[in-house]
Formats: structure tokens, sequence, C-alpha cells
């Protein structure tokens, strides 16, 4: 009944933050009264964060019985190496965050962290273990400094400042009218993708999380803000246990390793120069990829002679 009295675009709203994986899904389920689809089982103990190592086993998984999207899929991301997950679109890269996440649980395998299973830890302690840095972040109708403060309540004001510095944003934000006050979102100053993802970075920074998922925006960003975002997840993912899911190459080009996932399966996994040698699927995706950006540079500066 209490869901009946929830007018329908905060519901829309609260969809679009499950959807788009805000930090603190809970707190909405709490608002919702609604039962989530994962919960805690009767022996859950909290997270016990060693190194901060990922395995993830023979992963099978389906949203729809009759359309598997993981049919076997096995990696590990060790302590402090970043590695990136590629792939068509529809392939299941985001859903392999998710199930990182906990928002769903694998059907046959599992998912380790230090060796402890996630199903067999509660999802509290899991959550504040990762920072995940959404494709498309929504922030509140409030101010960037409780943006960014939201990734750790207690931050002073000196550290919102320092995250925002290496998030790279900080000019942006001290070039504002309001500064730090201006508020923002819906109903305050609109921030463009590359702007808001870097918010979301700087909350990431102030969690300070042993282990980081980057679910890179599909949007396309001019090169400048790509090479910004670029360098500011860099100095985030530095060290820490990184999986990046990625719908650009030009960012994987860097990561420890690659895997690359078609139909459901790994069709070829390696360091960006053993991928080009080995002329297969990931090859072709990058000269796609560099021909159409190419493309693209072309085009500008046609516009820009016009
Ligand atoms: P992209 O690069 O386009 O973001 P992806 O590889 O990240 O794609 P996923 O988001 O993991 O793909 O989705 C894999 C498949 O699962 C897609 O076909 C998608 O339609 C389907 N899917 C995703 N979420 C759900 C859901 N909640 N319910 C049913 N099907 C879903």
């Amino acid at each position: 009944l209490m869901q009946l009295s929830i007018p329908l675009n905060f519901i829309g709203f609260v969809y679009r933050e499950i959807r788009q994986g805000l930090t603190d899904i809970e707190q909405m389920f709490d608002l919702l009264e609604v039962q989530a689809e994962v919960v805690d089982g009767p022996g859950a103990t909290p997270l016990a964060i060693a190194q901060g190592a990922i395995a993830f086993k023979d992963l099978h998984f389906h949203y729809d019985p009759e359309r598997p999207i993981l049919k076997g899929v096995s990696f590990e991301v060790p302590a402090g190496k970043t590695v990136a997950v590629v792939g068509p679109s529809g392939a299941g890269k985001s859903t392999i965050s998710r199930l990182l996440y906990r928002f769903y649980d694998v059907q046959k395998g599992s998912i380790t962290i230090d060796g402890q299973d996630v199903r067999d830890v509660t999802q509290k302690s899991l959550r504040a273990a990762i920072g995940m840095v959404p494709q498309d972040t929504v922030l509140f109708n409030d101010t960037i400094a409780y943006n960014i403060r939201y990734g750790r309540p207690g931050a002073s004001d000196a550290e919102i400042e320092q995250a925002a510095e290496v998030a790279q944003i900080s000019h942006f934000i001290k070039d504002l009218p309001d500064g730090f006050d201006t508020k923002v979102g819906e109903r305050g100053l609109k921030l463009s993708g590359g702007e808001k993802q870097r918010v979301a970075i700087a909350r990431t920074v102030l969690k300070a999380p042993p282990i980081l998922i980057l679910d890179e925006a599909t949007s396309a960003l001019d090169t400048t803000t790509e090479h910004e975002i670029q360098s500011a997840l860099d100095i985030v993912s530095k060290n820490r246990t990184t999986l990046v899911i990625a719908h650009r190459l030009s960012t994987v080009v860097g990561a420890d390793e690659i895997i690359v996932l078609k139909g459901g399966e790994i069709a070829e996994r390696g360091s960006h120069s053993e991928l080009l040698a080995q002329d297969g699927l990931y090859a072709s995706m990058w000269n796609r990829q560099r021909e159409a950006t190419q493309a693209e540079e072309m085009l500008r500066q046609v516009r820009e002679s016009d």
C-alpha cells in the first residue's frame, strides 16, 4: 500500500538509480519497502579484505532462462591489478559488474573476493568494499559538495576539494559562481556526461575502496574530456583491484589483462599488444574503432575550416 502512495516519477527515479548502479541501493529499497532480489544469507559475515583479489569461476547467468547471458566465464583480477572486459554490445559486460556488486546471483559458478564467496558475506560489507563509477551518474538535486561528500559522509571540505582535484574537476567547480556550493542535478546546473562522471570519480576517491568497478560511459566524449577522465581514472585505479567495463577500446590499452567476451564466453584474452598480434576479434574491433575516430577527427577539421 505504501508503494501506491509514492508518486510515479519518484519510482521512475528510483528505477533509474537502480539500473545505473548508484552505490546506495539498500537505502532506496528501504524507502520503497520492497524486497531486494538478493538478500543476506542467515550466516552472512562481513567481508574481510586482505588484498582484494577477485576470482570469477565458471559464471553462468541468465536474466531470462530462455536467454543465457554468461556461459561459463572464468577469469581473475589479481590484487591491485586492472582487468578490462570488452566485447560487442549486449555481450554481458555490465552484467559481470552487477554480479560482483551482487545485484543478482549467478545460477552456477562463483565469485570470490580474497577467497570469500560474495553470497556468504553481508551485502553491506561487500558494497562498502567496492567503489562503482557507473555509466551514467545521476546527481542529487543538491550542491556539488554534497554530491561528492556522498562518497564518505564525514569528509571535510578540504578532503572534498582534494578529491575534486584528483578527479580533475576542481578547476571547473572553482569557476562556477557558487563554487562547491553550486546546486546541480535536474533542478540545478546541468552537467555534461563527462563532468558528471568526474563528480562520480571524486566521490569514489573519497570513499577510497579497495576494489573499483569502472563502467565506462557508452556515449562518445570529446578527445580532451576523454583524456582528462582517463588520467583521473588512472590515478584512482592505481594499486587498487580494478574491473573496467569498457565500451571504447582507447581506455583499455594499459590494462594488465583484457577479456574479450562474445556470445557469453571468453573469445580471447591477453594484453593489448598480445591481442593485436593474435589478429582476431579484438584486433578487428580496434581497427574499426580507430577508423571511426579518424573519420570523426577529419569531419571535425572540415567543420572547423568552414
Ligand atoms: P553494452 O556494451 O551495450 O552496454 P553489455 O555487454 O554491457 O552491453 P549487458 O548490459 O551485460 O551487456 O547485457 C547483456 C544482455 O542482457 C543484453 O542482451 C541485455 O538486453 C540483457 N539484460 C540486461 N539487463 C537485463 C535485465 N535486467 N533483464 C533482462 N535482460 C537484461
